[in-house]
């Protein structure tokens, strides 16, 4: 069970809009985003399985539910409510996610050895003139491409989920780690660019991001490469033909292709949510991390972990190994994305200032991050906060 349950919906949905001026979605919303819809129905159990894998161990577990709100300026929201916790994405999430997948998928650039890309036959592409450095993915359009090919579809899909898993665990990072009692005013973190009024200070605030990015990074890491693991033990009983294996040999067939799997997710994630442009003007009237600057940080993390792990098939993608695969996968999708949301692309634009800034800035984040540890360890649940397991 991850929803609030019936007979506390409307207690609940009164705080809710008093405190945060949000709506929750009722107990059927009966969502216009046909293409979300069952993955959003079979998201609910596997958020619920989810969240008592990762808590299993903590010192405190006060019940916490995964619910909807209705579309608002924020993606999600994480807040104290009673003795619980809750996590609440907004239903617009699903839409993005799903549509941006599929569109993607059905471009037979993005990940071309999957399936059969001869019969994806995308729209030419023209040009727009929207730079896609400035362009904010999620204010646009959304696309509704669809791909051909079955298995693609398949994957399609399952980015998706993975997508939404990987921000319940970025909330759930808030949550563990302590964040909610160190932001001032409105014990609560809600997901959105510009820093609202009751936000911390956004040094601090990008900071606690980073953390929940890392615990989100280290967790997603961590069941897809247990599961590439069980792949390759399966691998002599496995038939391609068969649907659900041929998805499973897509997403998990190899150390790298579950690398893939995880790199895809989290780029398009941070590439839909910020845009990627800043000056030292607004880099700090946001709430969150520029994209790439969010997607670099955690490189540092993917590469600690794989580092520390006693396989060496997964060691081997850290360092150079994992920079090569992460500059191949940024090209691919961020030609994928320019081409889908119908904007002009130009990758290296949209990575290079990342590149420069990511010392300086990283810096100032761990400083900060150090500053805020005691307070943070003190009130954590059982999370490990993030800079130490780098
Ligand atoms: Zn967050």
């Amino acid at each position: 069970m991850t929803r609030i349950p019936d007979e506390m919906r409307p207690q609940a949905a009164r705080t809710l809009f008093r405190h945060f001026g949000v709506v929750l979605a009722p107990a059927d919303p009966g969502w216009t985003y046909a293409i979300a819809r069952e993955n959003m129905a079979a998201f609910e159990t596997h958020a619920s399985e989810l969240i008592a894998q990762v808590t299993a161990h903590d010192e405190r577990r006060p019940p916490i539910y995964v619910d909807h709100i209705v579309d608002t300026a924020f993606n999600a929201l994480a807040c104290p409510w009673q003795n619980s916790l809750l996590i609440l994405p907004t239903g617009v999430c699903w839409a993005w996610f799903a549509s941006t997948f599929n569109s993607l998928l059905s471009m037979p650039e993005v990940w071309p050895d999957v399936g059969d890309c001869g019969v994806e036959t995308p729209p030419a592409f023209t040009a727009s003139g929207i730079d896609p450095v400035h362009a904010h993915l999620a204010g646009l359009k959304l696309p509704l491409l669809d791909p051909v090919d079955p298995l693609r579809r398949r994957v399609a899909d399952a980015l998706c989920t993975q997508a939404f898993e990987f921000l319940v665990l970025h909330e759930l990072g808030h949550i563990r780690n302590g964040h909610l009692s160190a932001v001032p005013g409105k014990n609560g973190l809600a997901e959105l660019t510009p820093v609202g009024a009751w936000e911390a200070a956004s040094l601090t605030r990008q900071t606690l991001e980073m953390d929940a990015d890392s615990h989100a990074v280290v967790h997603t890491l961590r069941n897809a490469f247990i599961l590439s693991m069980e792949v390759a033990r399966l691998a002599p009983t496995l038939n391609a033909a068969e649907p659900d294996h041929a998805l499973l040999l897509a997403m998990y067939g190899s150390h790298g292709r579950t690398l893939r799997t995880c790199l895809t997710v989290y780029y398009v994630l941070f590439r839909l949510l910020s845009p990627a442009a800043w000056t030292a003007d607004t880099l700090w009237s946001r709430s969150h991390p520029p994209a790439m600057l969010r997607l670099l940080m955690m490189l540092g993390v993917i590469d600690g972990k794989a580092r520390l792990t006693p396989d060496p098939a997964i060691a081997a993608l850290s360092g150079e190994r994992l920079a090569s695969i992460v500059g191949r996968l940024a090209v691919e999708l961020e030609l994928g994305l320019c081409r889908v949301f119908g904007i002009d692309s130009d990758p290296l634009a949209v990575l290079e200032p990342s590149l420069r800034a990511l010392g300086a800035y990283q810096h100032q984040l761990l400083v900060e991050w150090a500053r805020l540890h005691p307070a943070l360890d003190k009130a954590k649940l059982g999370g490990k906060l993030a800079p130490p397991q780098v």
